[in-house]
């Protein structure tokens, strides 16, 4: 049988009609932007989450940009962030005029660490951007506290992790999500929220996404118009309460390849201590990364590589891939994005599966 990357589908499948009812009530309603769908999500976002604000917007990339914004990072600042990891990450910091730093990143936990962000840190640094990478949250308390500098979290794939009991999205002084389809809350299009317990951040963010205005009479600040829509908070509030159930089924999914001697043909990362990891994608490493992955695909197993590329070699980073006149070498990043490789996970992920899964990898 062929196993599938992930799969979004099965566990939909009971709440269709649930999903149709909603948003033909929210049709029915005629409120499209910023009504009582978008209100309720980001309260039980906020709650789920563990913090006191929550606010929607157009998708995960503006996120990060305007929650860069409302710490008021302005062009030229410098953020420190970890070149393994999604474009969108360096991208969203590029795009405001703000300088991205990149730094290495910890060998087992694929995370940026105390360790890696030190040698990035200038006098302009002004912000760091923590990645939840994969669904393992880094270790962004330990970040603030050595360096004194607002860390964003950038917690896309992470909804559902948490690092000693503390969710993903409450562990930076600000925090990132993005439902797109994919992820592991996904709505049915784009959408993206920020999370922060911090009021006065709140607030700066409710009116950046609305073109910088509170009232939308007076516009105190140059914004963006990014909004979450009624639509997709109203098929997002059908979802969240299953979520944890979900992030459970790729744990298990997870403990069964472990259970089917996975450790055996590829190396395993590891979690810090007290991490719980939402498991957005598997990945594991092998130094023939490539080869393996072809083998596996021949056998039906959807493997794939990614951030094969990491971002301080893509072309439109070029201009911050150098540090002191010479290239950027980030060797734990190289390492990584040559050897990574994304086995299927999904909220239903089987042992079945992940048995053929490592006789794949046996064989390959
Ligand atoms: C998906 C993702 C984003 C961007 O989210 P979009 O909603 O696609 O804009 C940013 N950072 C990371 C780590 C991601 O995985």
């Amino acid at each position: 049988m062929p196993v599938p990357l992930f799969d979004t589908d099965t566990p939909l499948a009971d709440l269709r009609p649930t999903i149709l009812e909603r948003v033909s009530e929210v049709i029915r309603d005629g409120r499209f932007i910023l009504g009582p769908e978008v209100a309720a999500f980001e309260r039980e976002l906020a709650a789920y989450v563990g913090v006191d604000h929550a606010i929607g917007v157009g998708n995960g990339t503006d996120a990060i940009t305007i929650a860069a914004r409302a710490l008021g990072i302005e062009p030229g600042d410098e953020v420190v962030l970890p070149s393994y990891t999604f474009y969108a990450t360096a991208e969203a910091i590029a795009a405001m005029g703000a300088i991205p730093v990149f730094c290495d990143v910890d060998r087992d936990t694929r995370n940026i660490t105390v360790e890696t962000v030190r040698p990035a840190l200038t006098p302009r640094t002004r912000a760091i951007v923590a990645v939840d990478l994969f669904g393992m949250p880094a270790e962004i308390p330990a970040i603030r506290a050595a360096f004194g500098l607002p860390v964003i979290e950038d917690a896309a794939q992470a909804l559902g992790a948490d690092l000693d009991g503390v969710r993903a999205g409450a562990l930076g002084d600000i925090a990132t999500f993005s439902f797109y389809p994919s992820k592991n809350l996904g709505a049915f299009g784009d959408g993206g929220a920020i999370t922060t317990d911090d009021a006065e951040l709140a607030q700066r963010v409710r009116a950046l996404r609305f073109h910088g205005s509170r009232d939308k009479q007076t516009f105190d600040y140059v914004g963006y118009n990014s909004r979450l829509d009624e639509i997709q908070a109203a098929i997002l509030r059908v979802l969240l309460p299953h979520l944890d159930a979900w992030c459970d089924g790729r744990r298990a999914g997870v403990q069964a390849y472990l259970d089917a001697g996975i450790g055996a043909h590829v190396e395993l990362g590891g979690a810090p201590l007290g991490a719980t990891p939402a498991w957005h994608l598997y990945v594991v490493t092998h130094p023939d990364a490539d080869a393996k992955l072809q083998r596996l695909n021949d056998a039906g197993v959807q493997a794939r590589a990614y951030y094969r590329v990491p971002l301080h070699r893509q072309p439109a980073m070029a201009p911050y891939a150098a540090r002191g006149g010479a290239a950027l070498e980030l060797p734990v990043t190289d390492e990584l994005a040559r050897t990574g490789l994304a086995l299927p996970i999904s909220p239903v992920f089987t042992r079945a599966q992940a048995d053929e899964v490592v006789a794949a990898l046996a064989a390959a």
